[in-house]
Formats: structure tokens, C-alpha cells, sequence
């Protein structure tokens, strides 16, 4: 898939708004230790731009969801500490140890298994994961855990690093879930026979923002990082800068008739004559069908609202009048004091922000500003 360079639409990332999220999250959270999570792309932003500006705020660490992620980090030249939060297949324990990637021990039968693969002479870190109660991956007893841990203890060839587990709800309003898997972390974990310097990291982008931190050791942060609100609304607004705006030029501007349809299946018809604009975005660069009726922003903080169906490559706008090709629309971000979110984005189409941002093209270019 090529970047389409040529063509007048583009993602901007703001390194100045990425630095002061990471600082406000490290206040907030009194944390020893920043991971930025940059997995799937870094969240649709753009990996090489992400983590330019996230080595730049002075992060303590990358996380990742696949090994191919963390061997491109370090390819990228990226010296920090890498954890990939997802299961590894314990075959590929030699390309962990020869990249120095931190795999997840989710299982004592990986640990065997891994354990078995790895050569004599190489040397695994590794991060043991605890389900709690998010049921994806992970260990959920005592019994295989002090299993787990008396191994690493005993293995020269691997270094346990860290421990970590997951919240299924702390970007809720309701805490109930969230204490009850606290609680079953300390059922689990505590007076285990650890390293004294292990790192525990449990908080997410909504651990560290709306909860008292279950510990200052680490925070893996993806959301929060971003600038976007992880609970839509529903918690307390936080200081947050979105990371992320999505622009496009005006290829094409016309007046029409009333009475002219405008696009596929001819689901808009004007009823006076209108100035009708070519935004170069479509459904193939990530911004979805479902978004019909959005607005985008005028260069002056004008709504202009998008007619017609969204094509795989271009949609139409209704112009309050004649602009010229050219005329920069907004259609995230923020022009003087009107902004358009990934949120309003999510909730238009009874989403996540994160299935937003993650499905934004890699055809559209992304610039560090
Ligand atoms: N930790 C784990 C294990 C994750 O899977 C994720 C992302 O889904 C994160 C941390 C980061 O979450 P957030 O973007 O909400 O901060």
C-alpha cells in the first residue's frame, strides 16, 4: 500500500500535544516508569511518527501487540525496554531473545515451552501476565503462579522483569468490577516470592486517569497518550490534547442546481441551488460509510455538513458558499474554538474511539508538527 504523498489529504501529529499528555499522566500517576503502547500502527497514528515524538516526551518504554511490532521498533533504532502485551508463540523465543522483545508468560506450559526452545547461550526477559478477571490471557491461579514464578526464579538464562495485569472496566463509571479485580490481583500476587526489583504495571489509560493507582512501578498508556477520552464522556474530563488531526484540501468545487443529486445510490438531492465541495477522504482511508451527515470544519470554524453517500476514496460537502479548490477542511480537529473528536466520530457511529484511529489508512500520510 502506498502513501498517497501526492494527494491533498493527510493525518497531522502533534508532538507538543503528545509531550504534555505524557507529562500529565506521569503527574497524575506519580509513575516510576512511561510505557507508550503504540500497537496497530501506534493506535492509527503512525508508528514512525509516534514513536519519534514519544522518544522525544522522554517515555521509559514501548508496548506493542506482536513480535513483528517490537523487531520493526528495534529496527527503528529503539533502545528502550519493549513489551508485547499479547502471547508470543513460544517458537519464536530465538527472535525475542535476539531482539531483546519482553514476551508475556501467560501460562506455565509457555514458560515450559519456551523455556525448552531457548538456546544455551541466550537470555529471555520476561513479563509474567495475571488475568484477574479480563479473561483474555493470562494466569488465574495462585497455584500456577507460584509454580511460574519459582521457575523464573530458579532459571539463570531468563530475567523476570515484570508483572502485570489488566483492567476489563476502568474507563466505567461503575468501580464494582474494577475493586473486584484489584482484589483478586492481591489475592494472587501478594506475598509471592518475587524479585525485589520486579516491575509491577497494571494501569491503562484509564487506570492511570480515573483511579487511585494500584502501583508507581509502571503505566502502559495508549488513550490517555493520544488525547483521547477512553470513557467517552462518561468520566470526568481530563486535561488531554488529541494528538491527531485529519485534513484534506478541496479538490473540486461546483454550484448546482436545485433539484441535483450528489453521489452514490443519490440519497441527497438539493432543493436550492448549492456550492457543493470534493473532499479526498473516503471510506478506504478510514473514515467510515456510517459517517454520512457528519460535519467537517470550515478554515474559519464553519460547519459544513457532508452530503451524499461516502465514496472509497472522496465524499461531498455543502459549502455556505463559493471556496476555492484548495480550501483545507478539517475533519478531526480542531479550528478555533470548534473541534471535531475521535469521540464524536466513535459515538456517531456507536463505536470506540480506538476502532477510529486504528482504522485510519496507512495511505493517508502522516507529518510530525
Ligand atoms: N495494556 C494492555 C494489556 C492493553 O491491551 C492495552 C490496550 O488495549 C493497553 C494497556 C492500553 O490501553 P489504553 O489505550 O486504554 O491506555
Amino acid at each position: 500500500q502506498p502513501v498517497s504523498e501526492r494527494r491533498p489529504s493527510w493525518l497531522e501529529i502533534s508532538a507538543e500535544a503528545l509531550a504534555h499528555n505524557v507529562a500529565y499522566v506521569r503527574e497524575l500517576t506519580e509513575t516510576n516508569r512511561f510505557f507508550a503502547v503504540v500497537k496497530a500502527n501506534a493506535y492509527g497514528h503512525g508508528l514512525p511518527q509516534i514513536v519519534t515524538a514519544a522518544k522525544r516526551a522522554g517515555v521509559d518504554g514501548f508496548a506493542v501487540a506482536t513480535i513483528d511490532e517490537g523487531v520493526w521498533l528495534r529496527q527503528f533504532g529503539v533502545k528502550l525496554p519493549i513489551l508485547i502485551l499479547g502471547v508470543t508463540p513460544a517458537t519464536y523465543v530465538a527472535d525475542l531473545a535476539k531482539y531483546d522483545l519482553i514476551p508475556v508468560v501467560a501460562s506455565e506450559t509457555w514458560l515450559d515451552d519456551a523455556l525448552r526452545q531457548l538456546k544455551p547461550e541466550a537470555t529471555l526477559t520476561v513479563s509474567v501476565a495475571v488475568d484477574t478477571g479480563m479473561g483474555r490471557i493470562g494466569i488465574r491461579n495462585r497455584a500456577e503462579l507460584e509454580r511460574v514464578v519459582a521457575k523464573l526464579n530458579a532459571t539463570d538464562d531468563v530475567v523476570f522483569q515484570g508483572i502485570g495485569m489488566h483492567f476489563a472496566t476502568a474507563d466505567g463509571n461503575d468501580t464494582v468490577y474494577f475493586e473486584k479485580q484489584l482484589a483478586k490481583w492481591h489475592e494472587l500476587t501478594d506475598k509471592l516470592d518475587l524479585p525485589a526489583d520486579i516491575w509491577r504495571h497494571l494501569a491503562n489509560s484509564g487506570t492511570s486517569l480515573w483511579h487511585e493507582q494500584p502501583s508507581t512501578d509502571a503505566v502502559r498508556v495508549g488513550a490517555a497518550m493520544y488525547g483521547f477520552d477512553a470513557s467517552q464522556g462518561a468520566l470526568p474530563n481530563r486535561e488531554l490534547q488529541p494528538v491527531l488531526s485529519l485534513k484534506a484540501e478541496l479538490v473540486h468545487v461546483k454550484q448546482v442546481p436545485a433539484g441535483t443529486s450528489i453521489s452514490y445510490g443519490a440519497t441527497y438531492t438539493t432543493t436550492e441551488p448549492e456550492w457543493i465541495g470534493t473532499v479526498p477522504v473516503g471510506y478506504a482511508d478510514g473514515y467510515p460509510r456510517a459517517l454520512q451527515g457528519m460535519d467537517v470544519l470550515l478554515p474559519d470554524g464553519r460547519r459544513a455538513e457532508l452530503v451524499g453517500r461516502i465514496a472509497m476514496d472522496q465524499f461531498m460537502i455543502r459549502l455556505p458558499e463559493e471556496m476555492p479548490v484548495g480550501t483545507v477542511v478539517t475533519l478531526i480537529g480542531q479550528v478555533g474554538d470548534e473541534e471535531i473528536t475521535l469521540v464524536d466520530l466513535a459515538n456517531k457511529m456507536d463505536t470506540i474511539p480506538y476502532e477510529i484511529a486504528t482504522g485510519l489508512s496507512p495511505r493517508l500520510p502522516r507529518h510530525l508538527v
